[in-house]
């Protein structure tokens, strides 16, 4: 063929100067991009910073069930994203969605531009500073527990909250911290477009409507929630086994405990609000606008340690 034939127009490379690699998911690598054209995008009114992040998944080399599989989560994944753009505009703990587009040539893909976080995964910065300070976990769950309730009230459930989603807007120390990927967040207004990923998670699904069931609800999102910030106080999380068998036992069970020495110094109004966030059935546990009025987050004596 002609070389001009050869060289299809994709988007993604005519528009998009890919600068590396940012991270990675099942399915999708991310980058940092820049626009050829310059032309800055708008969020809140304000021009967003020249730079992107362009999450790009690759649909090539996949059956045509398979790819059809993808398209319905990540069509799902895109229409969540722009609802929470459009609703929440304004929240700095959250990534928006600039544009998405596909393309079928040189490549079948879906690329999503976001606003670029350019400060790693909370999930590096627990493992470089080994745990945080209960004021820096506290700056931390006060902001997530907000934006929460926003995405909450608008019907949004994340249903995937954990520190490698947890991105960073910036590597300085005052950083905002953002929740990104809404690949198996759920739209309760649409409840039954609902396109739960639980191959991608791990599990194949031999669980009980009611085991499942438990995963529609945000309270979800509070477990989850409850989780990080135990693991933020101490650097290891509350549940753990040596395999995925042992782990999901004990978090079926319910089971955790605050151990010694590394909770003795950690306030009591700590341990209480986490014990609320993991609260075994989802109608017992606190709200995220609970976690706002919780002690832990609204009284000003920081270190009321009390002994276990
Ligand atoms: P997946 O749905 O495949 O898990 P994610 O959306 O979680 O994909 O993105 C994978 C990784 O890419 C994230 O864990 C994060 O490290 C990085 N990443 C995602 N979005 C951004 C962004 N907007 N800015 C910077 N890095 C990002
Ligand atoms: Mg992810």
């Amino acid at each position: 063929p002609p070389p001009e034939k050869k060289k299809a127009k994709s988007k993604l490379d005519q528009d998009f100067r890919l600068l590396g690699e940012l991270g990675r998911g099942a399915f999708s690598v991310v980058y940092r991009a820049r626009r050829r054209d310059g032309e800055p995008y708008k969020l809140r009114d304000v021009d967003v910073s020249d730079e992107v992040a362009v999450k790009v998944v690759i649909l090539s080399n996949m059956s045509v069930r398979e790819r059809k599989t993808q398209l319905r989560y990540l069509n799902s994944e895109i229409a969540v994203m722009r609802k929470v753009t459009r609703h929440m505009p304004q929240d700095q703990h959250v990534v928006h969605l600039l544009e998405s587009f596909a393309e079928t040539t040189p490549k079948y893909r879906v690329s999503m531009v976001l606003e670029l976080c350019n400060g790693g995964e909370l999930f590096d910065r627990i493992v470089k500073r080994s745990f945080y300070t209960e004021a820096d976990a506290k700056d931390v769950i006060r902001k997530l527990a907000k934006t929460l309730d926003s995405l909450h009230r608008i019907g949004i459930v994340h249903r995937d909250l954990k520190p490698e989603n947890l991105i960073y807007s910036s590597a300085a120390e005052d950083a905002e911290i953002k929740i990104t990927d809404f690949g198996l967040a759920l739209d309760m207004e649409f409840p039954d477009k609902d396109v739960y990923r639980s191959h991608v998670v791990g599990t194949v699904g031999y669980f009980a409507p009611e085991v499942m069931n438990l995963r529609y609800g945000p309270a979800c999102d509070v477990w989850s929630l409850g989780v990080i910030t135990y693991i933020l106080l101490v650097g290891y999380p509350p549940f753990v086994g040596r395999n995925r068998m042992e782990i999901q036992k004990e978090i079926r069970l319910g089971r955790f405990e605050f151990h010694m020495p590394e909770w003795k110094d950690i306030s009591a109004n700590a341990r209480d609000l986490i014990t609320r966030m993991l609260a075994f059935k989802p109608e017992r546990r606190v709200r995220p606008r609970d976690i706002l009025a919780h002690p832990w987050l609204t009284d000003a004596c920081e270190h009321a340690t009390k002994p276990i």
